[in-house]
């Protein structure tokens, strides 16, 4: 069968492809343990299913408004006033199936061929795929690891062109958990100055942040940064709410209208019921947020002084979000029963095969230097996982 040139130029998900990987092996009878999944273990706290349970009693079970309900937006709107001082009305805002359905949409109605799309690397896995599959061209622009993987105004300057688009930023980012302050997104920004180009702000782990981090949005740099951004966020990950598929992206009105004009012909709404279960999530307790915030912590903790241990590997502490990083690369070069491990990706083959621990290689993050592990799993796993990985990467000659 003959396939659109579209669909053949891209790959899965990586991170999906992993956990299937590692579920297929677990039910082969393999003991197998998960640092590849980009979500929280926790389950959806009690409050948030309460509310969709309400909505299924009450009917509140047909089409909504394409672009979300009032409801909703409103709740988007005050969180945002709320965290960042960031103003936006119910025509600056959209709700999509999760925060990839926004940012696929908006790369649909921003980008076309020949358009330009600035991605600093390492970089979440869908970005290049989503990009590409609007024809438009990923413009991958390394940072360095010693400069905390962020990008700088320099970098910034040596990749635009006339044909720049949109910058997608990720603070804190997926996957080195690198984070943002405000002093180097207004000098980003200041490069950004008198360019008609868009941001894309992917907000996703804003709540997911340690040690006092304090979150900023390039949006409230200035309201000319405001007029040219499109923050994207979400209630998954925060909320442990993945499987309910709620994002959501606040912009300019024009843009949002044009999402939303998308939306109505792929998508139609978002779940009804998800979407009253996202109108708690934002509007009640926030204690489980801290729960949790506190709980990744800890184990943020423990993974990076566990991977430390292992002689060759360097592992920084991240500021935010749930994965570490590590550099690998004193390991290529090294074999195991005559098989040489090469890059990151025959690396965690490797970690697959002979220590049962699921990883990714950083190669699908545009970094072949290291590995992403997810520590969003339970502290005597992490243990017993960096064992393995110790042991395993102890055997190679
Ligand atoms: C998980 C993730 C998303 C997608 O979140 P959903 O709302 O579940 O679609 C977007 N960006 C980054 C960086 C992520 O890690």
């Amino acid at each position: 069968m003959k396939f659109a040139k579209r669909i053949q130029s891209i790959k899965p998900s990586p991170t999906l492809a992993i956990t299937m990987k590692a579920n297929a092996l677990r039910a082969q009878g393999r003991d197998i343990i998960g640092f590849g999944a980009g979500e929280p273990d926790f389950d959806t706290p009690e409050n948030i299913k309460a509310a969709a349970v309400r909505a299924i009693a009450d009917g509140f079970t047909k089409y909504t408004p394409v672009g979300g309900i009032d409801e909703l937006k409103d709740a988007i709107a005050a969180k945002m006033e709320g965290d960042h001082g960031l103003n936006y009305n119910r025509s600056q805002i959209v709700v999509s199936c999760g925060a990839k359905h926004s940012l696929y949409n908006l790369i649909q109605v921003l980008c076309e061929e020949g358009d330009e799309v600035i991605v600093p690397a390492p970089y979440w896995v869908s970005y290049v795929d989503i990009v590409v599959l609007a024809g438009a061209t990923p413009v991958i622009v390394p940072t360095e690891e010693a400069a905390g993987f962020k990008l700088t105004p320099e970098l910034l300057r040596g990749a635009v062109t006339d044909r720049t688009r949109v910058l997608i930023l990720n603070s804190p980012a997926n996957p080195t958990g690198a984070a943002y302050r405000r002093e180097e997104l207004a000098a980003l920004a200041a490069v950004l100055a008198s360019r008609e180009i868009t941001v894309i702000s992917d907000d996703i782990y804003e709540k997911i942040l340690y040690d006092g981090f304090e979150f900023f949005s390039i949006a409230a740099v200035s309201e000319e940064m405001k007029d040219r951004t499109v923050i994207v966020n979400g209630v998954s990950k925060a909320y442990a709410m993945t499987g309910w598929r709620i994002g959501y992206a606040a912009g300019p009105a024009p843009i949002v209208a044009a999402v939303t004009k998308l939306q109505s012909q792929n998508t139609s709404n978002p779940a009804s019921i998800a979407q009253k279960a996202a109108v708690e999530a934002l509007t009640g307790s926030q204690e489980a947020v801290r729960t949790m915030v506190e709980a990744f912590r800890e184990r943020r903790d423990l993974i990076v002084s566990a991977l430390n241990e292992i002689p060759g590997l360097a592992c920084p502490s991240p500021q935010g979000a749930f994965y570490v990083f590590p550099n690998v690369a004193e390991f290529f070069g090294r074999s195991f029963q005559g098989k040489i491990i090469a890059d990151s990706t025959s690396l965690a083959a490797y970690l697959l095969d002979e220590a049962d621990v699921a990883v990714v290689p950083g190669a699908d993050f545009g970094a072949d230097k290291h590995l992403r592990l997810s520590y969003a799993t339970s502290r005597e796993l992490i243990e017993t996982g960096v064992a393995r990985i110790a042991a395993a990467l102890g055997r190679l000659g």
